[in-house]
């Protein structure tokens, strides 16, 4: 089967270190088939509004997919993607974005999230020891369902992102004591027809696994989740393509028999091998 990696950032992405051309050099000596562009573009309900490194560069960003697209567009799918932050928490801005451009792919993330005082907090930046995990979490998946009702994007990106930052605060990596808030997450996001991305990113962190985890996906496909897309988030050479056959296995594992990938907003499928 093909491999896609639907979660892929180049220097158009404040915090990318490689251009669009190595990255797809990357994807193609990894035998990677199907790549997407998923830029950063935060939106935020206080000035600036939509990300202004993204606008800045879009314009070069434009340029250089289509010149891309030609150069390897035999060997390689590469998708005009992005990765939307938390376009809820300003849908007059995220509408109007969203409306004047085309995308194949956009994912949906929470980076930053409302708590439930009404306040806005980077998952990065929070300070554990005066708002423990539990509270963070559980306003967390609060605004990630408020996300999804909201929609505007195709595929919610690293559903269980906090633990990226929660290494020596929690004893072991999961989000099963959140097990209420998680389904009502992906019961909306089944019945929108919105998928799950099945990120790598952990597996070279402390989770030691492609995330969310099994029970997570296992759940979305119990409550009619269809679509499954699986990503690396990689920023840098190195990070593209890693470990998405561990992402397709954990894919097949929980009952999905195909993974997605988009084009023009739409999903298409590949079949899992049998052998996988
Ligand atoms: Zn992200
Ligand atoms: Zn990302």
């Amino acid at each position: 089967m093909r491999l896609s990696d639907m979660h892929v950032h180049s220097t158009f992405s404040v915090d990318g270190a490689a251009d669009m051309e190595k990255m797809c050099k990357a994807a193609m000596s990894k035998d990677i088939s199907r790549i997407a562009f998923t830029e950063h573009c935060e939106i935020r309900s206080e000035p600036p509004h939509v990300e202004p490194y993204y606008l800045e560069r879009e314009a070069r960003r434009l340029k250089e997919y289509a010149r891309l697209s030609k150069k390897y567009g035999r060997e390689l799918q590469i998708a005009y993607g992005l990765e939307l932050g938390q376009p809820h928490h300003n849908p007059e801005e995220a509408g109007k974005f969203l409306s004047l451009r085309r995308f194949d792919f956009i994912l949906g993330s929470l980076h930053f999230y409302k708590s439930a005082d009404d306040h806005y907090h980077d998952v990065y930046y929070v300070n554990y020891s005066l708002i423990p995990p539990k509270v963070m979490f559980c306003d967390y998946f609060t605004d990630m369902a408020r996300m999804v009702e909201h929609g505007g994007f195709d595929v919610i990106a690293h559903l269980d992102y906090p633990l990226r930052v929660l290494n020596g605060i929690l004893s072991r990596p999961t989000i099963l004591d959140y097990r209420d808030l998680v389904d009502v997450v992906l019961r909306k996001a089944a019945e929108k027809g919105l998928g799950i991305e099945i990120g790598t990113r952990g597996l070279s962190d402390w989770q030691r696994r492609v995330g969310p985890e099994d029970w997570v996906l296992k759940r979305f496909c119990e409550l009619g989740g269809e679509i499954v897309t699986t990503g690396s988030d990689g920023h840098r050479e190195r990070q593209l393509g890693n470990g998405i056959s561990q992402a397709v296995f954990a894919a097949k594992n929980a009952g999905f028999r195909y993974v997605a990938y988009y084009k023009n907003r739409k999903p298409c499928f590949e079949m899992i091998d049998d052998h996988t």
